[in-house]
């Protein structure tokens, strides 16, 4: 309640993108202000989680991350307005998760979970999908609408609404939660944001899989709506299936994905 309480006193100076009624057109000026919001908010969480030491500055599995990331971002940037980034955080479960603003955060631990660099890339197509639907935005406004229901008036409070609510995120973000509606429409268009970079979709898929079968703690935003996740492979089959002249290009086969090598025991420094 406490997290709920906060949202709603930050809620009351906040739109978010998609914060539009039903059939109205935002308007161009509207928009570039929802925008800024999500950039503020997105700075805001930055900053916390620089501050809690989580940020990796410097680490070999860079080595790994960035040339893949950087694919991607490439094929995905046209499609959303802030500049998307991609940072390794120190955890110890294997995860990924984009927060408003155009940041995507990947912990150390999935480089060392994933057999591939295809997983690897299907989990950023994932990811900076959540971005391109402005995902994150639309749980915050969700939140926000569930609690002045409840408490009935939205409380406006001080000029800095913008760093309580991201404060109030940073604890949320592990485990954001999107309905399975919102992950399928994250897993197609990332299926056509990572055959556009060049790396094959059938990563994702091939990392349900490798889920399913590990022993993880806690599963990854991406697998967040678990345990059906047969419903999600068959809908990228069949997206494959309807799009020949991208997705046959690639092999249905792990054993065709290049290995991933990585450091055993890389050593990390922080943002700071
Ligand atoms: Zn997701």
């Amino acid at each position: 309640m406490v997290f709920g309480l906060l949202v709603l006193l930050a809620g009351a100076g906040l739109r978010a993108p998609g914060g539009t009624a039903a059939g109205e057109e935002a308007q161009p000026g509207q928009q570039a202000q929802s925008i800024e919001e999500e950039r503020q908010l997105g700075d805001s969480i930055f900053q916390g989680l620089k501050e809690k030491r989580e940020i990796l500055k410097s680490s070999p599995l860079y080595t790994i991350l960035s040339p893949i990331a950087a694919d991607i971002v490439r094929a995905a940037q046209p499609r959303y307005p802030l500049p998307i980034h991609v940072y390794l955080v120190h955890d110890s479960q294997p995860n990924a998760y984009a927060a408003p603003g155009g940041n995507v955060y990947v912990t150390d631990e999935l480089l060392y979970f994933v057999r591939n660099r295809d997983e690897l890339a299907g989990t950023l197509c994932h990811e900076v999908s959540h971005l391109i639907h402005h995902d994150s935005m639309a749980v915050v406004e969700q939140q926000m609408r569930i609690l002045r229901r409840e408490l009935g008036a939205a409380i406006l409070l001080g000029p800095s609404a913008g760093n309580v609510l991201a404060i109030a995120l940073l604890g949320k973000l592990h485990s954001l939660s999107y309905s399975r509606d919102v992950e399928a429409r994250a897993d197609l268009t990332g299926a056509d944001v990572c055959a556009a970079s060049g790396h094959n979709p059938w990563g994702l898929i091939w990392l349900f899989g490798a889920f399913e079968n590990s022993n993880a703690q806690t599963m990854p935003e991406f697998l967040s709506d678990h345990p059906d996740n047969q419903r999600r492979i068959e809908a990228l089959q069949e997206h494959f299936n309807e799009n020949p002249q991208v997705m046959s290009r690639f092999s249905s086969d792990p054993n065709s994905a290049a290995r991933l090598s990585v450091p055993a025991d890389a050593s990390e420094v922080f943002l700071r």
